[in-house]
């Protein structure tokens, strides 16, 4: 498979550290607010990555963060602490808004069928590991304590800049959104380890340790969880482009400085979504949320292929227009494979093989999502009989996840069953046994399955 490495800044041949595991690290969100669909482009890309190692035969052992600490408004280590922020905004507390929006991420990435990464860990939860890893790189002279804070000492390092393509001054203006300067550090890049002289009087959340009471730096967090949960040998690390500089710069530095050798070595950025203004934003204009495009009566799932539609090493631009026109072929794509008929013909194997190898050879160019898809349509479009035709889209499907053949699973398994219960509701409520057709009804919706009555008899619809 070949990959985009920021480190390098080239498409390379990707070889994990042991053959056919992967160990993938992914930045999680910031849970002080609703993720919008910029952020949410970024997961899929990430999901996408994850399906198409593990149909190419690999073993993809993934943990992702969730920061619920210490993410300030500028990156750069200054500002407003994003959290506690977020909970003045709604009078709660940091932990309730954490657990909230955590929740929500979590519903978001259900809609869009982005799979939940086997490990999932709150920033907040591994503090003591934080204070080792900090007093260690404070013996081995990579950090410094100034005015109660500890920083990381960018100097201590040759190759500081070796993720970015070493244009400092456009760096740092980069990230910088307010002109605040941190007088304590002692070079403008060096970072927050951990914060003791806070000027946020109202820190909710803070803990003791060696150089007073206080709470981590935003960077730590992804170093720490990541050496704990997949050790010190990370095949790909994932975010968007803006975690480039400085979280994913300043996370090689201290881990590095940390473990004594190289880390991780791939590092897959996914290219922003922006809305016609421009940058998407939480505060300005609409906030695009998928909760949002779902009131539009929008499927989310029209919006995973919007995604698709596109390399995610490109730049997107998010307008309704473009997401109707995805939309219309998003159902004219599942209209198609719905006419598809399941018959007793033979798989036609060299043909699934050929259009199967296409698909495999798509995602292993750098996930060319956009050619898999041509590969699906090539698929609908050919001569080759229906059953063929149904195993490619099942087998495509375990990658795309665009839900192509949820209605034909339903017919097969569920039907009969469905059927069953319907009819065993409406003898029950001709024998006026309206307990019984309450618990049917009760129990088919603790299955998902949502029965309308209608003037023509009894329909249903299937929720995940
Ligand atoms: P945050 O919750 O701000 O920490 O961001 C969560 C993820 O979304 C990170 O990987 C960011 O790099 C990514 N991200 C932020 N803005 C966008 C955007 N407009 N398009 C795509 N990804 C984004
Ligand atoms: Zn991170």
């Amino acid at each position: 498979m070949k990959l985009y490495n920021t480190l390098s800044r080239k498409v390379e041949e990707f070889i994990p550290y042991e053959k056919d595991n992967v160990t993938m690290y992914t930045c999680g969100p910031t849970v002080y607010h609703y993720a919008h669909i910029g952020n949410l482009r970024t997961y899929i890309a990430e999901d996408i990555l994850e399906k198409a190692l593990n149909y190419l035969g690999y073993n993809v052992k993934r943990v992702m963060n969730i920061t619920d600490v210490g993410h300030l408004s500028s990156d750069a280590d200054t500002g407003e602490d994003k959290m506690v922020k977020g909970a003045k905004r709604e009078h709660k507390t940091v932990l309730e808004i954490a657990k909230y929006y955590t929740d929500c991420f979590k519903k978001d990435c259900e809609k869009l069928n982005i799979k939940w990464p086997e490990t999932v860990v709150p920033a907040t939860s591994l503090i003591d590991y934080y204070i080792e890893f900090i007093k260690e790189l404070m013996n081995k002279g990579y950090a410094y304590l100034a005015n109660g804070n500890i920083y990381f000492d960018t100097t201590k390092l040759d190759d500081y800049y070796k993720l970015t393509n070493h244009n400092e001054a456009e760096l740092i203006s980069g990230v910088r959104d307010t002109v605040e300067e941190d007088e304590n550090k002692k070079n403008k890049t060096d970072f927050v380890l951990w914060f003791t002289k806070s000027k946020f009087e109202d820190q909710e959340l803070k803990w003791e340790s060696p150089w007073g009471l206080g709470y981590p730096g935003w960077h730590i967090e992804c170093s720490c969880i990541s050496l704990k949960y997949l050790g010190e040998k990370l095949d790909i690390h994932c975010g968007g482009v803006d975690n480039i500089f400085p979280h994913h710069t300043n996370e090689i530095a201290q881990t590095e400085s940390y473990i004594g050798k190289k880390w991780c070595n791939y590092w897959f950025h996914a290219e922003h979504l922006n809305d016609a203004t421009g940058k998407m934003s939480k505060s300005k204009g609409e906030f695009l949320t998928i909760d949002l495009l779902e009131s539009k009566g929008y499927n989310p799932l029209a919006y995973r292929l919007f995604c698709l539609g596109s390399h995610y090493k490109n730049q997107l631009v998010f307008t309704f227009d473009s997401l109707d026109s995805t939309e219309n072929a998003y159902n004219k794509l599942l209209n198609k494979v719905k006419s598809l008929k399941k018959d007793n013909s033979q798989i036609d194997q060299e043909a699934f093989d050929k259009y199967n190898n296409s698909f495999k050879s798509a995602l292993e160019d750098n996930l060319n999502t956009s050619n898999a898809l041509t590969v699906l349509y090539d698929v609908l479009k050919s001569d080759i009989n229906d059953n063929t035709k149904l195993a490619l889209v099942e087998s495509f499907d375990k990658v795309l996840s665009l839900d192509l053949l949820k209605k034909e699973k339903i017919d097969d398994e569920l039907l009969t069953y469905i059927n069953e219960m319907i009819e065993k509701r409406k003898i029950a409520k001709s024998n006026k046994n309206f307990a019984l057709a309450d618990s049917i009804r009760d129990e088919l919706l603790s299955k998902g399955i949502i029965l309308k009555d209608t003037r023509e008899g009894t329909t249903f619809e299937v929720n995940k």
